[in-house]
C-alpha cells in the first residue's frame, strides 16, 4: 500500500517578499519526500508561478477567488508589486475575504479518507494568522508611534496570533536572539526559527519580471575587481521620490564606484509604467555610466541573489526588507540601509546596533537626502576605513553563522535545521491529537 504523505498547505500574502520565502520553503520540503504540498494564492499569482516554476516542480498550485475591485483596489491587482505602496494595507485587509474559501479548501483536504481524517499543517502569514519579523515588536521609533498605518495594522493582526498553534520565523536564532526572546515571551512560546529561506536563483528569476538576465549581470560583474561593486535595490514594492532618485543618481556617479542599480518608477509615476530615463535620471546619466563602464541600470527587477553572491560585489544599498537582509548576510555583504516602510526601520536597528553590519544613510520615502551624504556613506563602507573593514568582518561572521544554522550533517544539525524538524514534528503531533 502506498505510504500517505502528510499534508501541508502554504498560503503566503500576495507580495514577492512573502511568496519568495514560501516558495523556498516549499522546495526545501519537497526534497524531504515526506509531504504533499498545496500552495494557495490568487489566480494571477498562481498563473505566474505556473509559467515560471521548473516543469518538474511537485506541489499542487491552487487558486483562491479574489476580485480586487470589490476592495476598492485597481482592477486585476493581486500583488503588492503592481500597486502604489499606500494601497498595500488595503490589500492586506482584503485578505480577510479569503476566509470562507480557505476554510472550504482546508476542510476538503482534511476530509475523511478510508475512515480517517488526514492530518494537515497550515503555514500562512496574513489570512487568519500572521507572522512578523520579531524586531517589529519594540515601539520607540518616531515612524512607528502606534498611530502609523503599519502599527495600526499590527494592532489588528497581533491578537489573531493567539489562535495559532505555533509560529515559524524566517530568521536565524543566533542572529536574532533578543527579538526571538520577546516574541516567545509576548506572543507565542512555540516559535521556531528556521531561516534563512532563500530561493535558488533560477526559480526566483522566473518569479519576478526580470529586467536583465543573470548571465548579462555575471558577465558585467566578471569584468570588475573583487569587492568593488555597489548593488542598489529597494525591493519589490517600495519606490523613492523623483528628487531622491536624482540625488541617488548624482551620488552614484560622484562616488566613482562601480554599481548595479535596480530602478523602479519613482513615486508619482504609474508603478507599471515604461522606463523613462530622461524624466527620472539626470541628463545623459545612463550614457555616461555605460560609456565609462561604471554602472548597470536595471529596469524593475534584477537577479538579486546572483548579484549578491558574485565576488565583485562589496556592499548593498538596501531598503532592508527582511529577505534582502538575509540574502545579503548569507553572502557576507555589508549593508547601507535606507529603510522605507513596515518593519524595515527595526531591521536597520538590529543590523546596525546588534549585528553591526549596516550604516543607515536615510530613512523614509519623504526624507530629504543630499547626494554628498550618500557618497559619504558609500565611501565609509566601501573604502578601507576602520568602520568599513569592521562591517565586512561582521558580515563574514554573520555568513558563517548562517551557514552553520542550516547544516544538516550526520553528526551535526544547525539551529535552523533542528527547528525545521521540530516544527513539523510538533505540527503533526498537535494536528493528530486535535483531529483525534
Ligand atoms: N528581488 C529580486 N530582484 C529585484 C528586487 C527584489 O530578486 O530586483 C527579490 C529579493 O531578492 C527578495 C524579494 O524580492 O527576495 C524582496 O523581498 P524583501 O523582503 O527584501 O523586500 P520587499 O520587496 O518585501 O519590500
Amino acid at each position: 500500500m502506498a505510504e500517505t504523505k502528510e499534508n501541508i498547505v502554504m498560503f503566503p500574502f500576495m507580495a514577492q517578499g512573502h511568496i519568495i520565502p514560501f516558495l523556498a520553503l516549499a522546495f526545501q520540503l519537497v526534497k524531504t519526500n515526506k509531504y504533499t504540498i498545496t500552495f494557495v494564492n490568487t489566480k494571477k499569482n498562481i498563473n505566474k508561478l505556473r509559467s515560471s516554476l521548473p516543469r518538474n516542480f511537485s506541489f499542487n498550485l491552487v487558486e483562491i477567488p479574489f476580485n480586487s475591485s470589490d476592495h476598492n483596489l485597481p482592477p486585476d491587482t493581486e500583488n503588492t508589486d503592481s500597486i502604489p505602496y499606500n494601497l498595500v494595507p488595503i490589500l492586506v485587509e482584503a485578505t480577510l475575504s479569503f476566509k470562507p474559501h480557505f476554510r472550504e479548501l482546508v476542510s476538503d483536504l482534511v476530509s475523511e479518507q478510508n475512515g480517517q481524517k488526514k492530518p494537515l499543517c497550515i503555514i500562512t502569514d496574513f489570512p487568519e494568522a500572521s507572522s512578523i519579523h520579531v524586531t517589529q515588536l519594540t515601539d520607540y521609533l518616531r515612524v512607528a508611534d502606534g498611530s502609523d498605518s503599519f502599527s495600526v495594522l499590527m494592532q489588528k493582526v497581533l491578537p489573531l496570533w493567539k489562535n495559532v498553534d505555533g509560529i515559524m520565523v524566517n530568521t536565524v536564532e543566533e542572529l536574532d536572539k533578543i527579538g526571538l526572546m520577546y516574541f516567545r515571551r509576548q506572543i507565542c512560546p512555540q516559535v521556531w526559527s528556521v531561516g534563512p529561506l532563500l530561493l535558488s536563483t533560477g526559480s526566483k528569476d522566473r518569479a519576478g519580471k526580470l529586467g536583465i538576465s543573470s548571465q548579462v549581470c555575471k558577465n558585467w560583474l566578471d569584468t570588475k575587481p573583487c569587492s568593488s561593486v555597489l548593488y542598489v535595490s529597494f525591493g519589490s514594492q517600495n519606490t523613492i521620490t523623483p528628487s531622491q532618485m536624482m540625488e541617488l543618481a548624482l551620488a552614484l556617479e560622484a562616488s566613482g564606484k562601480y554599481f548595479i542599480w535596480v530602478v523602479r518608477p519613482p513615486m508619482g509615476f504609474d508603478i507599471n509604467s515604461e522606463f523613462k530615463a530622461n524624466e527620472w535620471l539626470p541628463e545623459g546619466f545612463e550614457e555616461r555610466i555605460t560609456l565609462a563602464r561604471k554602472g548597470l541600470v536595471v529596469h524593475n527587477w534584477a537577479p538579486q541573489v546572483d548579484i549578491l553572491s558574485h565576488k565583485s560585489v562589496s556592499a548593498f544599498l538596501s531598503h532592508c526588507g527582511w529577505n534582502s537582509v538575509l540574502e545579503s548576510l548569507s553572502q557576507g555583504v555589508p549593508i547601507i540601509g535606507w529603510p522605507m516602510a513596515a518593519e524595515q526601520f527595526y531591521n536597520v536597528k538590529l543590523l546596525e546596533e546588534e549585528i553591526r553590519v549596516c550604516v543607515e544613510v536615510a530613512r523614509g520615502k519623504s526624507c530629504e537626502v543630499k547626494h554628498q551624504e550618500i557618497v559619504a556613506k558609500i565611501e565609509l563602507v566601501m573604502n578601507e576605513t576602520e568602520k568599513g573593514k569592521e562591517m565586512k568582518r561582521k558580515a563574514c561572521e554573520a555568513k558563517e553563522i548562517i551557514e552553520n544554522s542550516i547544516k544538516d550533517e550526520k553528526n551535526y544539525k544547525g539551529s535552523s535545521t533542528k527547528a525545521m524538524d521540530e516544527f513539523f514534528n510538533a505540527a503533526f503531533t498537535m494536528r493528530e491529537s486535535t483531529l483525534g
